[in-house]
C-alpha cells in the first residue's frame, strides 16, 4: 500500500507547491474511516482510493482531485459524513466527495448498462464538476484492474458497463489511453481466451518490429514537409480490443489482418488529403484492393477519409488514414461533431451542444493537466452538461430522459401511453410521492397504475412533455364522451320512468333512423350534451306518446335539458364563456365563491346536472380527488364574448366602528365592482366577519379591489373564498 509521503511526492513530482497538509490529513481521514475494511482480494480496502489517486496523479491533477480521490468512498461506505467532509476539507472538497457519493449511488440503480448514451449523459448532468467524472473514472480503472476477485457474474456486469459507459465517456473527454486501458480490461474479462491469443500474437509482432511506428512517423511527416505540407501523424500498434472488434466486424483471423499498424494522417485541406495519398503511395507498394476513397464517396453515416495499406519497412503491412481535422471529429465523436461544423447551415443546436459540451470537457481537461491555477479556474467553471434534462430509471432499469422540470406523470407517458392514462400514484426511490413532484437525476420511479383510470384533465397543464398533454387531451376527450352518454343514460331513463314507458337499448336502436343518428352512443352523447331533447327521444321510440307537461311545469326534469330548454330556449350557461363544453351543457359557477377569468379553473360534471366551475386553487376540488372521471378540460373562451362580469367572493375582517362597512362598500363602488350580497356575523366585540359576493370583469379587478380594501385602517385581513 502507498505510503503517505509516497503519495505526496507522487502530487511534488509534478506540483512543488502542492498543499502536502490537505494530502496527509485526507490520507489519514480515510485510513481511519476505512479502518479494517477490506476488498474482494482480502486487502485493505483503504488501498483502493489511494490506488485511484495515485491513477490521478499520472493525469497530473490539483491537490482537491487529489485528496477528493482518497477520501471518495467515505461517505458512501463508511461512517464519515458530508458534513463532516465539509468541515475537515472545505466546501471545495466536500462538493467533489458529495458527486461522487451520487454517482456511486447511481451504480446501485444502473442494473442494465444499456441505454449508454443517456447514461452517460447522466453523468454528466449530476457531476458539477469536471473532477467528479475525472476521479469516477480513475475508480472505474482501478476497479476493473482488480476484477479478478469478484464473481462471474458480477465481473461480467461490470465489464459490460464499463464497455459501454466509461470507456466512451473517457474517450469523449479526450483521455484515449484511459479508454484503451478500459476497453482492453472489459474485453479480457468478457472473453479471456481471445484476449489471450490476440496478446500473445500482439507480443511475437512487437518483438519483430520494435522501431516500426517511430520510424514510419518520423519518415512520412518528413517527406510531407518536403512536399509543403504540414500534417499531423499518429501512429501506434493497435490494442487487442480494437484488434479484436476488427476481427469480428469483418470475419477475419489474426493472420488475416494487414493493419496491426495504424497511421493517422490529419492535414489541412481536401486537396492535401489527395497530395498526401500521391507521397505515401510514391514512398512505399500499395497493397492492391486495399485503396478506400470516403472523401468523394462518404459513408452512409457521413465518414470520410482515405484508406489504403501499403508494404511499409521490414515488409510490414501498414495500414494509414488520410483525412482533414473535421473529418476526424465526425470519424470520432459521430454525427453530433458533424452538427457542429455545419451549425451555421442548418444550425442543429442540440446535437451542436452536446459536441460542444465534450469538446468544453476535452479543453477544462487539457487546462486542468496543465496545472496553473485550477482552483482559480474551476472555481468559475461548473459543468452545466444536460441541465436542461433529467435522468429517471424505470424499477427495471430503462433510463427515460425528460426535459427538466418533467413530474411522474411525463415519466408515465414516456414509458407508455397507457401507463400515463392509468396512472394513479407513484413512488420516487421507493417511497409512495404526490404525481406532482419535480424529478431529479437518477430518481427511481415506479408508476402505481389503476385499470380503467382516465387523467384528471388538470394535469393538461401540469406536465412539461408534448407527448403527456397531448396524450391527456386524447384520453379526456374520449372521457368527456363517455361522460356525456353517461349522463344522457340517466337523463332518458328518467325520461322514460316519468312517461311511464319502458326503455330498452333494444327499443332506442329501432328509433334511430327517426331521430337520424348513426348510433345509440350518439344519441346518448347528444342528451347529455344537452343537443337533443329527451322528451323527442321518448317520442321517437313511442310515436303515440304525448308529453302533457311540456308546456313548462317539469320543474322535477333532468336539467340538462329541462331547466335550460323546456319554454325558454335560453342556455343553462347564462352565456358563461367556457371553452372546453359544448355550449348547451349547464355550466354554474361554484356558488361559493365562483371563479374570475385569470382564475385557472376546471371543471367538475355532476350527472344530471351539468359542470360547476372552480378555481383549481378551490379546496371544494379535494372531494373529487378519487373521482378523475368527473373533471372536465375546461378554459376561458373571452375573445368570443362582450365584456361581462364574473362572480367572486371575499371574507374580511372588519373594525366595529361606525362607518366601517360604508367605508368598505364605498371602495369596492369606486373601483367598479358591484356588491351582489353582504352577510356580516359579529365575531368579538371588536371585530366582524364580513362575506361579500361581488360581480368583478377579472383577476386583475379582483386583486386590485382587494388590495385597497387591505389598505383601509377599518379591514384588519382580506382573503377571498374560492368555495
Ligand atoms: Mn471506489
Amino acid at each position: 500500500m502507498m505510503r503517505q509521503y509516497e503519495l505526496v511526492e507522487r502530487v511534488k513530482r509534478y506540483n512543488p507547491s502542492a498543499d502536502e497538509a490537505l494530502l496527509n490529513r485526507a490520507y489519514v481521514y480515510a485510513m481511519m474511516a476505512h479502518g479494517n475494511q477490506k476488498r474482494a482480494s482480502g486487502d485493505l480496502f483503504f488501498g483502493h482510493p489511494l490506488e485511484v489517486a495515485a491513477i490521478l496523479t499520472e493525469l497530473k491533477l490539483d491537490d482537491a482531485t487529489i485528496a477528493a480521490a482518497v477520501l471518495h468512498d467515505t461517505v458512501e461506505d463508511t461512517e464519515a459524513t458530508l458534513d463532516e467532509i465539509n468541515k475537515t476539507f472545505g466546501p471545495q472538497i466536500g462538493a467533489l466527495v458529495d458527486g461522487l457519493t451520487k454517482i456511486k449511488r447511481l451504480d446501485l440503480v444502473s442494473k442494465r448498462a444499456a441505454q449508454g448514451e443517456n447514461f452517460r449523459k447522466l453523468l454528466l448532468a449530476i457531476a458539477d464538476d469536471v473532477r467528479v467524472l475525472l476521479v469516477k473514472l480513475a475508480d472505474r480503472l482501478h476497479n476493473m484492474r482488480t476484477l479478478q476477485f469478484m464473481t462471474p457474474e458480477k465481473r461480467k456486469r461490470i465489464a459490460e458497463e464499463t464497455l459501454e459507459i466509461y470507456a466512451p465517456l473517457a474517450g469523449r473527454m479526450g483521455i484515449q489511453e484511459m479508454r484503451e486501458e478500459l476497453e482492453d480490461l472489459s474485453f479480457q474479462n468478457l472473453d479471456p481466451e481471445a484476449y489471450e491469443a490476440i496478446n500473445r500474437h500482439l507480443h511475437e509482432l512487437t518483438l519483430k518490429s520494435e522501431k516500426l511506428v517511430e520510424e514510419i512517423e518520423q519518415d512520412l511527416t518528413a517527406k510531407l514537409k518536403a512536399q509543403g505540407i504540414e500534417a499531423s501523424v499518429s501512429g501506434r500498434q493497435k490494442r487487442p480490443y480494437s484488434i479484436w472488434r476488427k476481427m469480428e466486424r469483418k470475419s477475419v483471423s489474426f493472420e488475416q489482418l494487414s493493419d496491426i499498424f495504424g497511421f493517422r494522417i490529419i492535414v489541412d485541406t481536401v486537396d492535401e488529403c489527395y497530395r498526401t495519398l500521391g507521397v505515401v503511395h510514391t514512398s512505399w507498394p500499395m497493397v492492391p484492393g486495399r485503396y478506400k476513397d470516403y472523401i468523394s464517396t462518404p459513408k452512409q453515416n457521413d465518414y470520410r477519409s482515405i484508406h489504403t495499406t501499403v508494404i511499409g519497412p521490414g515488409s510490414q503491412r501498414v495500414e494509414l488514414q488520410i483525412r482533414t481535422l473535421e473529418m476526424d471529429e465526425v470519424a470520432e465523436y459521430g454525427i453530433a461533431a458533424h452538427a457542429l461544423y455545419k451549425e451555421g447551415i442548418n444550425g442543429n443546436s442540440r446535437l451542436a451542444n452536446e459536441s460542444r459540451a465534450y469538446q468544453w470537457l476535452r479543453r477544462t481537461i487539457d487546462l486542468l493537466a496543465e496545472g496553473d491555477n485550477p482552483e482559480e479556474f474551476l472555481e468559475h467553471t461548473k459543468l452545466e452538461l444536460f441541465h436542461d434534462q433529467v435522468f429517471c430509471f424505470t424499477p427495471k432499469g430503462r433510463l427515460i430522459a425528460l426535459p427538466r422540470g418533467a413530474t411522474p406523470i411525463d415519466f408515465a407517458y414516456a414509458v407508455h401511453t397507457d401507463v400515463g392514462n392509468t396512472a394513479v400514484g407513484c413512488k420516487i426511490n421507493g417511497r409512495m410521492s404526490p404525481l406532482l413532484t419535480e424529478l431529479q437525476n437518477g430518481d427511481e420511479v415506479e408508476i402505481i397504475r389503476a385499470e380503467g383510470q382516465t387523467p384528471p384533465a388538470a394535469w393538461e397543464s401540469l406536465v412539461v412533455t408534448g407527448k403527456a398533454r397531448a396524450s391527456i387531451r386524447r384520453a379526456t376527450r374520449a372521457a368527456v364522451r363517455r361522460q356525456y352518454t353517461g349522463l344522457g343514460h340517466q337523463i332518458l331513463e328518467r325520461a322514460f320512468e316519468r312517461a311511464n314507458r319502458p326503455f330498452s337499448d333494444e327499443k332506442l336502436k329501432g328509433a334511430l333512423p327517426r331521430l337520424a343518428r348513426a348510433s345509440m352512443e350518439d344519441v346518448l352523447a347528444a342528451v347529455g350534451r344537452g343537443e337533443m331533447f329527451s322528451g323527442d327521444v321518448v317520442r321517437a321510440v313511442y310515436p303515440d306518446y304525448k308529453d302533457e307537461r311540456r308546456a313548462g311545469a317539469d320543474g322535477q326534469s333532468a336539467k340538462p335539458n329541462g331547466a335550460a330548454k323546456d319554454g325558454s330556449g335560453d342556455h343553462a350557461s347564462g352565456g358563461i364563456p367556457i371553452r372546453g363544453l359544448n355550449p348547451d351543457m349547464p355550466i354554474r359557477f361554484s356558488p361559493e365563491g365562483g371563479a374570475v377569468p385569470g382564475d385557472r379553473i376546471v371543471g367538475i360534471l355532476t350527472p344530471g346536472e351539468g359542470v360547476t366551475i372552480y378555481p383549481i386553487q378551490s379546496p371544494s376540488l379535494a372531494a373529487y380527488d378519487n373521482e378523475p372521471d368527473r373533471w372536465i378540460d375546461v378554459r376561458w373562451d373571452l375573445e368570443t364574448h362582450d365584456p361581462q362580469r364574473f362572480p367572486a367572493r371575499i371574507k374580511l375582517q372588519s373594525i366595529n366602528e361606525p362607518g366601517s362597512l360604508a367605508q368598505i362598500a364605498q371602495v369596492i363602488a369606486d373601483h367598479d365592482g358591484n356588491i351582489d350580497n353582504v352577510a356580516m356575523k359579529r365575531r368579538t366585540q371588536d371585530f366582524t366577519d364580513v362575506t361579500i359576493d361581488l360581480t368583478v370583469w377579472d383577476l386583475k379587478h379582483l386583486n386590485a379591489i382587494i388590495a385597497e380594501l387591505r389598505a383601509k385602517r377599518v379591514v384588519s385581513r382580506v382573503d377571498r373564498v374560492t368555495g
